[in-house]
């Protein structure tokens, strides 16, 4: 740390300062999640109480803070999307070029922006992305959904990570708009499984089950600045923190860099957890969803938690 910087410029990593700020952010957090409503998408997690709140930080030292349900699992849903793209790319480093890392100003199903794009997807996040990570995966590990767990597990350190198989099923059953996106890229040659198989790996990916702490303690390699990575190689890992800021809130990622500034990546489950590189990682779970399909209160809360700490890469 530079000593001519005033200190409020840097990124606060005191535990019970980031605590107390965690706190406070959470009573705004909550009260947004009022405005918002559990996923439609998906039956099973309709019925999630909406007051749920999970807020963990882990950081680079070791340490974990963790105030409200940190310990209650909730459907990591698209936060997987990014443990998916980094067990692609353990084996493939060139997999970037099937899959994008652009921007979108459309919704996370589009079928439009796929088609005006001839079948290409624009990022991995998208879910047209995702389910080309997915493909590739079950292509060169024979599963296209055992790799991201473990890798989840492993970063987490918890073995009892699970997907939920009825969570997998009732998605699979109004699966409409996901099957026509993998009809499109199967279309123009994208998809190299059979589409069933290769929905039934994405769907069990998107039910993985976590906490925040768990998920926080996972995402953790992101935030490591050193050269020598053994999750990810530090070209590789500062990507997909580039591509986490531009894309991972989907059309939404333009206003969550302007309000938070942080790399992240959100789930229908109502989860986000973001990185703070060099310092941590940032985990917080409220059900209820905005327009984007977005944690409303848990975007409020990281919004405030980015200020009150200075947990920004700005
Ligand atoms: N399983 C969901 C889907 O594919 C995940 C979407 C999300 O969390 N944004 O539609």
């Amino acid at each position: 740390m530079s000593r001519s910087l005033p200190r409020s410029a840097l990124a606060e990593p005191s535990p019970s300062a980031l605590r107390a700020h965690m706190e406070a952010a959470l009573a705004k957090g909550l009260v947004a999640a009022g405005r918002g409503q559990t996923t439609a998408l998906i039956p099973d997690l309709r019925a999630v109480p909406p007051e749920k709140f999970g807020f963990s930080v882990a950081l680079l030292t070791g340490e974990q803070i963790s105030v409200g349900d940190t310990r209650e699992r909730f459907s990591l849903q698209s936060i997987t999307k990014l443990f998916s793209l980094v067990a692609l790319l353990q084996r493939d480093p060139d997999a970037w070029d099937e899959v994008g890392w652009e921007p979108t100003s459309h919704s996370f199903r589009s079928l439009t922006e796929l088609e005006e794009r001839g079948g290409k997807p624009r990022n991995p996040f998208v879910n047209a992305g995702a389910l080309v990570v997915t493909d590739r995966l079950k292509t060169l590990a024979g599963d296209g959904f055992l790799p991201t767990l473990q890798l989840i597990q492993q970063q987490s350190g918890n073995a009892k990570i699970r997907s939920v198989p009825s969570v997998a099923r009732a998605e699979f059953a109004h699966a409409h708009v996901n099957t026509a996106i993998a009809h499109l890229l199967a279309n123009v040659g994208r998809i190299q499984n059979p589409i069933p198989q290769l929905l039934r790996n994405y769907f069990r990916q998107c039910a993985i089950e976590a906490s925040t702490d768990d998920t926080a303690r996972a995402a953790l390699f992101l935030a490591q600045k050193d050269q020598h990575q053994v999750v990810l190689s530090f070209e590789d890992r500062r990507r997909v923190n580039a591509v986490l800021l531009t894309a991972g809130m989907y059309n939404a990622a333009g206003d969550i860099a302007y309000r938070v500034g942080m790399p992240v990546k959100s789930g229908i489950g109502g989860g986000i957890v973001g990185v703070l590189p060099g310092v941590g990682t940032v985990c917080v779970w409220s059900p209820p969803l905005d327009e984007t399909g977005n944690s409303a209160g848990g975007l409020v809360a990281l919004e405030e938690f980015s200020r009150l700490a200075r947990w920004s890469i700005f």
